[in-house]
């Protein structure tokens, strides 16, 4: 059985290192133009929130985002987290909204110790950071740096005996036809508007600042449309963020720039000692709902292949990798034992 990821991102290498670790004599192969450090995942701070999901059904983001913490938890505790960049780190999660937050349970039930903040600790919270939030939570939660995650992502699949192949797919029907795989795993992410035809998946740009500050140990997440954020990486502190909708742009914007250090001072004033290391932009691919289902497409040839979608991971592809993969394994179990049952 020959299977082909399309996508080396956080989503694809996930997948294509699941499927090869549950199918071990599978032949997985990895198709994709760009690789770590050039992926969507490699410039965020890979924190464990569900964020900007579209209706993604909240019991999905439970499971999906369920396994994916539970993931962590074990590299965690096995003493991996210095190699995949990862830290478990005090979260701050607050909002202005007087009906304070959606479906709070998605992630409330699944990160440890949530509590909410009481009125007296908003009160300090608001005067320190001259703000006006109404509700908030403090938990504990995972930050796995992509940039980290990603290689070792990438060495496991390869001592498994996955293959990588740097190559742009034009049409689905060129890996049918001409590629001869059996089965087809896209996790091509805004990638899936052309591969896919899939008109509903939607660029979210999102800009960030990278800055040393080793004395921020705590995460800082304001829900508000015009929110920012401070995520403490391993030896960076990330600061947000944008989230602006069918804006294609990569290029750091001095405007985004101003709102993100105005923003992220008014909340830690000691940031503004912090040396600026890196501006960066990376287009999340927004969906109405993140997408994980197989379908077969038949080539003008006539051959017949099933291609699973695993795509549209919105502002959580990192919250949800393994869970999503989890999943691919799953139908690919169903794929063969209805296979089997002929
Ligand atoms: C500023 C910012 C901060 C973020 N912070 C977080 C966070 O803290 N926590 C979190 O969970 N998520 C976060 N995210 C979201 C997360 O980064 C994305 O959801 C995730 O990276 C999507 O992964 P992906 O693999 O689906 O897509 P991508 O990383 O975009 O990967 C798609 C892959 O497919 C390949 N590809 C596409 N089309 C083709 C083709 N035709 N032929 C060959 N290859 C193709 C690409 O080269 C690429 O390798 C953040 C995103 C941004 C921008």
């Amino acid at each position: 059985m020959r299977v082909t990821v399309v996508g080396a991102g956080v989503i694809g290498m996930t997948s294509a290192l699941a499927v090869k670790t549950n199918f071990p004599q599978f032949e997985v192969h990895v198709i994709s133009d760009k690789f770590s450090p050039d992926t969507t995942a490699d410039g965020s701070a890979g924190l464990w929130s569900p964020y900007l999901l579209g209706n993604t059904p909240c019991d999905k983001i439970l499971q999906w985002g369920g396994i994916t913490h539970r993931w962590l938890e074990k590299f965690w505790k096995a003493g991996l987290a210095p190699e995949i960049g990862l830290s478990l780190i005090p979260v701050y999660r607050v909002t202005s909204d007087p009906n304070g937050f959606p479906n709070v349970s998605i992630w409330t039930e699944t990160v440890y110790g949530a509590r909410k903040l009481s009125s007296s600790e908003l009160e300090k919270l608001n005067a320190e950071c001259t703000t006006s939030y109404k509700h908030g939570w403090m938990f504990l939660t995972y930050a796995v740096e992509p940039v980290r995650l990603l290689p070792w992502l990438t060495r496991q699949f390869l001592e498994a005996g996955g293959k990588l192949r740097n190559r742009k797919i034009h049409t689905l029907n060129e890996l049918i036809d001409d590629d001869g795989c059996d089965l087809i795993i896209n996790c091509t992410g805004l990638g899936a508007r052309e591969l896919a035809g899939d008109n509903t998946v939607k660029c979210i740009r999102g800009q960030v600042a990278r800055v040393r500050a080793p004395w921020v140990m705590h995460a800082y997440l304001a829900d508000d449309d015009d929110g920012n954020y401070i995520i403490p990486n391993t030896d960076r502190v990330v600061l947000g963020g944008t989230h602006q909708e069918n804006d294609f742009d990569r290029t750091p914007r001095k405007e985004d720039c101003e709102f993100i250090y105005t923003g992220c001072h008014r909340i830690l004033p000691s940031l503004k000692n912090a040396e600026v290391t890196k501006e960066w932009v990376g287009l999340r691919p927004g969906r109405h709902q993140v997408r994980i289902e197989a379908e077969v497409c038949k080539s003008p040839k006539g051959r017949e292949v099933t291609v699973i979608h695993n795509y549209g991971h919105g502002g959580s592809g990192v919250t949800l990798c393994w869970g999503s993969a989890m999943n691919v394994v799953n139908i690919v179990e169903n794929l063969m034992n209805l296979k089997s049952n002929l």
